[in-house]
């Protein structure tokens, strides 16, 4: 299969549909759950007081290779201009090797918080001791996962406060979980619940929450990718020159939150965009990022760039709690095809798919901030849709889009205004 699917775009929903089939291996009749792929039962199934369905828009982004085998990158986003991004970033690196990862096991841990401890440190010394029985119990009571050879790895305790306080002595008792190839909360839910009452018997404590930390900072992806001069560059913009601004705008993201927060936004861009489609659980993606980004103290990028001879070097590590079972995965026909269409047959492909989309789209960001300023390319593509939404018919979308483009007026009223100059020329 090979990702590079070249004038993807210059093609109609039809056409790309039969081209993305044909790559992907499906019949042009399976890609018919991209059109939702959830039925009115479906949807009523998963959430309270439903009323109907609501629709993004499906796409796939080209060009990518991840550790040596292409991929269509499934993606569903509102934003115009991720998707092409995507493609024109995965295209600047592919032939310097595409992407790189390491995907770490899926450990996702789970908090049971102890209160009312009188002696904390007694406390934890005894859960120190018993850390051996309850992790055997904790394996006892996830048989299944642990056949598939995950399950609880660890149990450890670590003192929060000491009496006096509100809540007397409190002990944080983590117990790491390899989910393989589930995303885990529920998982792990379950079983801090199932294990809370021996964990506050042997630290003579009570029971108080008892739920997943959604800061997988075990379960990580790293990806990076190597995007020569030669690939930088454009006629009006020597490689070099947009290889030393990249860097120079990876460098402001480090030392500045108000940057960086911006710089990882465009990350997650393209980790939402892959998340939404293949029906994962994406606020706590998001919550876990973003506490990973502050781990130091201070709020840092995903992301850095580093010029490296004739070429610029990116590296994105985040936390990535991805699942191709469970979760909304039991009721969305639709994004059980987009992990067909992507090739996934495990999480941590999917969590590696989701990772270099989003190195992809921060690399593109930067890349138009360094050269055109980001509006350019934006505002070209909102254009299109202000044009369309002034009621402008297809074949004068393009006109319309160019006109509010090149006066620097992108409004729905601009739109109109043009729209009745050129019928008004059109009329004999
Ligand atoms: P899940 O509850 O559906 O559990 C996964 C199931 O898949 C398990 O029963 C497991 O036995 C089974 N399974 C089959 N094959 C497997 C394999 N190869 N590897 C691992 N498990 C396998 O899903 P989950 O992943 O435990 O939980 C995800 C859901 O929990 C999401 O919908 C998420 O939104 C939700 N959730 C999230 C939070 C949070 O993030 N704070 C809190 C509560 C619930």
């Amino acid at each position: 299969m090979s990702s590079r699917l070249p004038g993807l775009y210059t093609l109609t929903v039809a056409e790309r549909r039969r081209q993305v089939a044909a790559a992907a291996g499906l019949e042009v009749a399976d890609l018919a759950d991209l059109d939702g792929g959830l039925g009115d039962d479906d949807a009523a199934g998963m959430i309270e007081n439903v009323l109907g369905r609501h629709a993004l828009p499906f796409a796939v982004a080209t060009n990518f290779t991840i550790d040596g085998v292409d991929a269509l990158v499934p993606m569903v986003i509102e934003e115009p201009s991720v998707v092409a991004a995507a493609s024109n970033a995965a295209r600047m690196v592919r032939d310097a090797g595409g992407f790189t990862t390491e995907v770490a096991p899926a450990i996702v841990t789970g908090q049971i918080q102890l209160t009312q401890i009188a002696d904390v440190d007694v406390a934890a010394a005894a859960l120190a001791d018993a850390a051996p029985m309850l992790l055997a119990r904790a394996r006892a009571l996830s048989p299944r996962l642990c056949a598939r050879g995950g399950g609880p790895l660890a149990v450890t305790a670590r003192v929060l406060a000491r009496p006096p306080g509100p809540d007397g002595g409190v002990i944080v008792v983590h117990l790491d979980v390899d989910c393989r190839d589930a995303m885990g909360a529920n998982l792990v839910n379950t079983l801090c619940e199932r294990l809370a009452e021996a964990v506050a018997h042997v630290a003579s404590g009570r029971v108080g929450l008892r739920i997943l930390s959604n800061l997988s900072d075990r379960r990580t992806v790293r990806v990076t990718c190597r995007a020569p001069d030669a690939a930088l560059g454009d006629s009006r913009c020597p490689g070099p020159a947009v290889r030393a601004a990249i860097a120079a705008a990876s460098r402001f993201a480090e030392l500045d939150p108000y940057r960086a927060v911006t710089h990882n936004k465009g990350v997650m861009n393209g980790v939402d965009a892959v998340l939404v489609a293949t029906g994962q659980d994406w606020r706590a993606v998001e919550a876990g990022a973003h506490a990973f980004a502050a781990r130091s103290g201070a709020y840092r990028p995903l992301a850095v760039w580093r010029e490296d001879g004739d070429g610029l070097v990116g590296e994105l590590v985040l936390p990535l709690a991805v699942g191709i079972v469970g979760g909304a995965l039991h009721a969305h026909r639709g994004a059980r095809l987009a992990l067909r269409l992507a090739g996934v047959a495990t999480a941590s492909r999917l969590a590696a798919i989701a990772a270099a989309a989003g190195l992809a789209c921060n690399l593109a960001a930067l890349r138009a901030l360094a050269t055109d300023g980001i509006q350019r390319g934006h505002m070209a593509l909102h254009a299109r849709a202000v044009a369309r939404a002034a009621g402008a018919p297809a074949d004068l979308i393009d006109e319309v889009a160019d006109a509010l483009a090149a006066a620097g007026d992108v409004r729905v009223e601009a739109a109109r205004v043009i729209l009745q100059e050129l019928s008004a020329k059109d009329s004999p």
